[in-house]
């Protein structure tokens, strides 16, 4: 049977699963609700070297910054991970959509732009083929075709100044329940000259207003105060995974933020989707060879990834129920136990599960 495979969004996780079916030697068609590839720019590019890496993306004229490490800020105290060696990038956003997609199109992949997919058309797609849902945190493929809903989502709101950063090469994070609700607020130099200021909260509170709280914070003030933004905007990150991201009666895959493929921690989830995406593609790849279920993806997906998007969510809803004077005695402890020093060392911004094993693996060597 010939199948047709449609990749509905041309986020970076469509366009990663366009190319990588393209690799494997199959044509998709990506259909992308927007006129114009990755914009507006609502999310920030922050990306592990390490993560980055698996992706297989050439993203060498995106990136903007290094980045060598973060302040955690709480309840007046500070928890420096700052490693000596660069631990992420900072990648310009439209840029990388733009270097997914040429690299999809070399591969053979079609994008038509400008088509919202919906009811009646996805089922037409559906019908003759394979779907792969890559359409964002608000799926309508997860929509129309039943999957359970995603239990959690951040609402983000952030803003760029062209001002200079304190430390060129730290991301700031401040932690602070009562004003941003389950997330952070965070600094992050995006460029040199280019700072972006942002806040993440789990509802309780208007993403906007708690930006322009942030805002006439005393250090954020002294930072910004005065200058105009240059580009701001509000968005939404899912926080949590679907419990099914493949439907295999009528062939249809979930990837990306669609599948809630995304660090309860961070709201990071270009690693882990683009990861989902290349699975994904893997799967349709030995469904159409040689008849395997589709549901394969779903199974690789968790035996690779299961344990560390779980950590990341027990770590999230640690630091979510902490109020800042908790949180900032937890800074304190971790401080005295010399965690500073060794998240520097050991840390890993995807994989909390690597972290741990190192750490347990250096007490033994003790
Ligand atoms: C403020 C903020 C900061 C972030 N910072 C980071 C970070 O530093 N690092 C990181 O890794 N992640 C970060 N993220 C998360 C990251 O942006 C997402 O995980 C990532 O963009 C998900 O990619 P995606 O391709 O799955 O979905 P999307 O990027 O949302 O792409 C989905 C595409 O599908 C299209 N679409 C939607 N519906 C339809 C339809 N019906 N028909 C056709 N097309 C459709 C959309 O127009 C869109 O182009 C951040 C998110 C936010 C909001």
């Amino acid at each position: 049977m010939r199948y047709l495979i449609s990749v509905i969004g041309a986020g970076t996780a469509g366009l990663i699963a366009a190319r990588r079916l393209g690799e494997l030697g199959f044509d998709s068609t990506v259909y992308e609700q927007k006129q114009e590839l990755g914009v507006p720019v609502r999310a920030s590019g922050i990306l592990s070297l390490t993560g980055l890496g698996r992706l297989g993306v050439d993203y060498s004229g995106c990136v903007t910054n290094v980045l060598y490490g973060a302040n955690l800020h709480a309840g007046g105290r500070t928890l420096r991970v700052v490693s000596k060696k660069p631990v992420a990038n900072v990648l310009d956003r439209k840029m990388l959509n733009d270097a997914c997609y040429r690299q999809a199109e070399k591969n053979g992949a079609k994008l038509i732009m400008g088509r919202r997919m919906t009811g009646n058309a996805l089922d037409e797609l559906s019908k003759g083929g394979i779907v792969i849902g890559a359409d964002g945190a608000v799926s309508s493929v997860a929509r129309h075709f039943g999957f359970d809903g995603i239990k959690k989502f951040a609402l983000t709101y952030k803003a760029e100044f062209d001002v200079e950063a304190p430390e060129s090469g730290i991301v700031d994070l401040f932690f602070d329940k009562y004003s941003f609700n389950g997330l952070f607020a965070w600094t992050c130099p995006n460029r040199k000259d280019l700072l972006e200021v942002g806040v993440g909260l789990c509802g309780g509170m208007n993403a906007k207003e708690a930006f322009m709280k942030f805002l006439r914070n005393k250090e954020i003030l002294d930072l910004v105060g005065g200058r105009k933004a240059v580009a701001e905007g509000a968005s939404m990150i899912p926080l949590s995974m679907r419990k099914h991201i493949v439907d295999e009666k009528r062939r249809v895959l979930l990837i990306g933020d669609a599948a809630g493929q995304v660090k309860a921690t961070t709201g990071g989830g270009i690693i882990f989707g683009g990861s989902g995406a290349l699975i994904a593609a893997d799967a349709v790849a030995r469904h159409i060879k040689d008849g395997k279920a589709l549901n394969s993806y779903e199974t690789e997906f968790r035996k690779k990834h299961d344990l560390d998007l779980k950590l990341h969510s027990v770590i999230h809803r640690i630091y979510g129920s902490m109020g800042p004077s908790a949180m900032g005695k937890m800074i304190s402890t971790l401080n005295a136990l010399g965690m500073s020093r060794f998240l520097s060392d050991y840390g890993d911004m995807d994989r909390p599960s690597l972290v741990l094993k190192r750490f347990f693996l250096r007490r033994l060597a003790r």
